[in-house]
């Protein structure tokens, strides 16, 4: 762009240079055998050809200086004229404040002054004269003088040629007159339909653009012929002036709402200043209308190209068409204005060219303005202003025109996870940037293979679009095909996982993925995409990042919500319970205590497993209120309990989330305190995948704990990927086996193997070890050969009502398990 700007300066510095140069040499004449004489010895009384003629005053004309407000006589040689029809002599341009025609004979006496045929108008627009054939005129001379030096073109020609030029003049000035007007009319209409000014100073600019090409070429006359021609050129030149001005506060109010960055940068009576100060040094640099008509509108053109440069910076690229157009405008003025000093064309048609090609740019650049306006409104409403990836309501329709084909088609959705983390870390800007780039690249992974496009424009096609703030989505063309959906998501998750980047530090990136098929899960577009958020939205399990959406799904979905949103209520109507199953010494079978567990009972969806709503109140924040009210009620019972079996333990099952919070220690605390409970009765049950979240933030967690004196266990141990040196580093006081070991134990020789290494890892650390789910006396025995100290099952007991607890400790620990531990020793 630098270099283009430079170009430009050159270029316009080039223009001003050789306009300066050439200005002054004015073409005074086109005829050949004409003569000029100089006046300043003169009068205006016919002067002494024949003498004048042989001296050194007398000079060839056809390159030759006219300056302004001095008289000249010209002689033309009429001998070589044809006898045989009348000839016109005149000369082009309308400002000659004096002109007198003689005709004169071979000896240059005088034969008559020549005639007018036509009226006063006509004669003060084109000055001329009229040759009558037949008579014996050798010699014309003329005497004019003029106001100001301009390119005169004085010529003789048959009649008819010059009845011709009259006509061309008529129509090119009514031609140019109509052009005008409908521009006006345009800028008009423009302006009652948005109200803004500047359709004003569009109006103003044609207008004096009119006034000015009229009185340029004399029509001013027609009203009064009294007006001295050099008014009309006084009144020509104020007005393009004026018109300059005008073009100026036009474009300086054309922007799109960003007049304040453009006016902030260059103010517009600087514009207007420079622009007065330059075509006034023009004006005094060349004395010549049409030189200086052209420097002024050059200047004109280069104050409009810059600020269209700058807009164009501003608002790239929609201007970026008016910028080019307006350089185009340049080029062919300059070229136009060579090829009529090359070719000695009358000042009249730069004119003339000169009016079109301005008015034609100024009701272009409004006309594409207007455009462009519409076309960026179209398009943020199809955008993202933030990715300028298309949005819902363009990929619906891409969808909709795909279902009114019939094609068949999937919908695959996905939620790059680090987006919100990269916004709180970077900022927007720099997680847009990035976001930006990894859309770019999954979009070129998409373009080879059989994705839709979305939006196919000649300049660019989008594959991806951008649902919500964080979810983004794509579709595949053909038929369901498992294997095609899991390339395509294959490469969705290969590019996120690539990751972002900031300075030094490296995000690992992940992303959900929905996917939903038309016709197989919906039979329109909306609904399309509404399967494909509910697959979105399935809980990923067990290492899966996809899901396709099914049926079930939807109403287990439908279930999870409901769930969720009853559970408030079932703390505040009471229709939680509290449970207890006992737990035993395998060695004494005296009472090791118990584990608390949760029961609820929904009024209409009846019974509801902690298996189902424990991971539905943890993902919905219902946990803490759910812990709080389970830690209340087990250490209220096991007040009761102690009361009869001191030694009580009461395990509560704790989740990951609690841990995080620093209210949980301290309810402990009060309640212990309260209840007046051993800290060493109480066993806080962790599951195995819970503690392996983040090591560190656990053990310090669990510190808390410590200090007060609960105990910890490891629940559901064998089924993560506790390590040795793990389990050695947390210190957990009891090691529970998974159910899922040790209900099949008298089948399977995994389980024994686990189970017996269990025990031994235990024994190696301190710990002692639970096993739960004993249903029958040979996982009993098995366990107890292996060195397990606690059981508990349903071989003892179902975890039982708080009342029920109680009768079955009452009933059958003396009897029942007691008998069975003795007979097993
Ligand atoms: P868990 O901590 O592993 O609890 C043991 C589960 O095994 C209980 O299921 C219990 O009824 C069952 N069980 C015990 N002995 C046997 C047996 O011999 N055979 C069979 N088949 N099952 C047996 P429950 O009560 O359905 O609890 C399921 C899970 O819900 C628990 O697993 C625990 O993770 C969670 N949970 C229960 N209550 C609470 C609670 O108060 N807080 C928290 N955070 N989680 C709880
Ligand atoms: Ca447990
Ligand atoms: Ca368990």
């Amino acid at each position: 762009m630098r270099y283009i700007n430079t170009l430009y300066k050159a270029f316009i510095l080039a223009v001003l240079l050789f306009g300066s140069v050439v200005s002054p040499r004015v073409l005074a004449s086109v005829v050949e055998n004409a003569a000029v004489l100089r006046s300043d010895t003169l009068s205006d009384t016919l002067p002494p050809f024949e003498q004048l003629i042989r001296t050194a005053e007398y000079k060839d004309a056809s390159s030759f200086n006219l300056p302004a407000q001095q008289g000249y006589w010209l002689l033309f040689n009429l001998h070589e004229l044809s006898p045989k029809q009348d000839h016109i002599l005149y000369l082009d341009g309308a400002q000659i404040d004096t002109v007198k025609y003689y005709l004169l004979d071979s000896d240059f006496a005088l034969l008559s002054s020549a005639s007018h045929r036509h009226g006063a108008y006509l004669d003060k627009i084109i000055p001329h004269s009229v040759l009558k054939s037949g008579s014996n005129q050798s010699w014309a001379a003329l005497y004019l003088k003029h106001s100001r030096s301009s390119q005169l073109a004085i010529n003789i020609v048959p009649e008819q040629a010059f009845y011709n030029l009259v006509e061309q003049r008529l129509f090119t000035v009514s031609a140019l007159t109509v052009l005008l007007l409908v521009a006006m009319a345009i800028s008009c209409a423009f302006y009652f339909l948005s109200r803004r000014i500047k359709f004003v100073y569009l109006f103003a600019y044609l207008l004096c653009l009119l006034v000015g090409m009229l009185a340029s070429k004399g029509v001013f006359i027609f009203i009064d012929t009294t007006i001295p021609v050099s008014f009309a050129v006084k009144a020509s030149a104020a007005s393009f002036i004026a018109a300059l001005g005008f073009a100026c506060m036009f474009f300086m109010r054309s922007s799109y709402g960003r007049r304040e960055i453009i006016i902030a940068r260059v103010r517009l009576p600087l514009i207007l200043l420079t622009v007065f100060g330059l075509s006034v040094i023009a004006n005094t640099l060349t004395y010549d209308f049409a030189i200086y008509l052209l420097m002024t509108s050059f200047i004109a053109e280069s104050a409009i190209l810059i600020y269209l440069y700058m807009q164009w910076k501003e608002t790239k690229p929609s201007c970026s068409s008016i910028y080019f157009l307006a350089w185009y405008v340049i080029i062919v003025q300059a070229v136009v204005w060579q090829l009529t000093l090359m070719l000695q064309l009358s000042s009249h048609l730069l004119n003339d060219i000169l009016i079109v090609i301005n008015t034609c740019v100024f009701i272009g650049t409004v006309l594409i303005q207007d455009r462009l306006r519409i076309l960026q409104y179209n398009y943020n409403l199809l955008h993202d202003d933030e990715t300028a990836l298309p949005n819902k309501k363009l990929l619906l329709n891409c969808l909709q025109s795909k279902v009114k084909l019939s094609q068949p088609h999937s919908i695959i959705l996905f939620q790059p996870a680090i987006l919100l983390d990269a916004r709180a870390n970077f900022g927007y800007e720099h997680a847009n940037e990035q976001i930006k780039i990894t859309m770019a690249k999954l979009a070129h992974q998409l373009s080879v293979m059989n994705a839709e496009k979305i939006e196919a424009t000649q300049l660019k096609s989008h594959y991806i679009a951008r649902l919500d703030d964080s979810t983004y989505a794509f579709v595949a063309n053909g038929k369901l095909e498992l294997s095609q959906i899991e390339q395509f998501v294959c490469v969705t998750m290969a590019v996120f996982a690539e990751g972002i980047s900031h300075n030094s530090n490296h995000f690992v990136n992940k992303v959900d993925i929905g996917v939903a098929n038309y016709p197989l899960h919906a039979v329109n577009a909306e609904q399309l995409i509404q399967r494909g958020l509910q697959a979105l939205s399935v809980k990923p399990l067990h290492g899966e990042r996809w899901h396709m959406y099914d049926a079930q799904n939807s109403s287990l979905s439908q279930y999870r919500l409901e769930v969720a949103s009853s559970l408030k209520e079932a703390i505040e109507e009471n229709q939680l319970r509290l449970f207890f199953q006992p737990q035993i010494c395998l060695t004494t079978g005296n009472l090791h205590g118990a584990e608390a567990l949760l029961r609820w009972y929904h009024p209409t969806l009846g019974h509801v497993p902690p298996d189902q709503f424990i991971p539905i109140a943890e993902s919905s924040g219902m946990i803490f209120e759910l812990t709080e009210w389970v830690v209340e009620q087990a250490l209220a019972y096991q007040k009761e309990v102690q009361a009869i079996y001191p030694d009580h333990i009461i395990s509560i099952n704790i989740s990951a989330k609690d841990l995080l919070r620093k209210e949980l220690p301290v309810l402990f605390l009060t309640l212990l305190n309260e209840y007046q409970i051993n800290a060493a009765n109480v066993m806080l049950e962790l599951t195995e995948s819970a503690t392996l979240n983040d090591g560190v933030n656990i053990k310090t967690a669990l510190n808390d704990y410590r200090l007060i004196g609960l105990k910890i266990a490891i629940d559901d141990f064998g089924t993560g990927y506790s390590s040795l040196a793990y389990l050695s580093k947390m210190g957990f006081d009891e090691i529970k086996i998974d159910k899922q070991f040790v209900m099949n134990i008298e089948y399977s020789k995994n389980d024994q193997t686990i189970c017996r290494a269990t025990c031994d890892i235990a024994k190696s650390l301190g710990s002692y070890v639970v096993a739960e789910g004993i249903e029958d006396i040979q996982s009993l025995k098995r366990l107890k050969s292996f060195g397990c100290e606690i059981g508990q099952g349903y071989y003892f007991s179902r975890p039982l009502a708080f009342t029920d607890y109680l009768a079955w400790l009452e009933n059958n620990l003396q009897t029942h398990t007691k008998a069975d531990i003795y007979q097993l020793n």
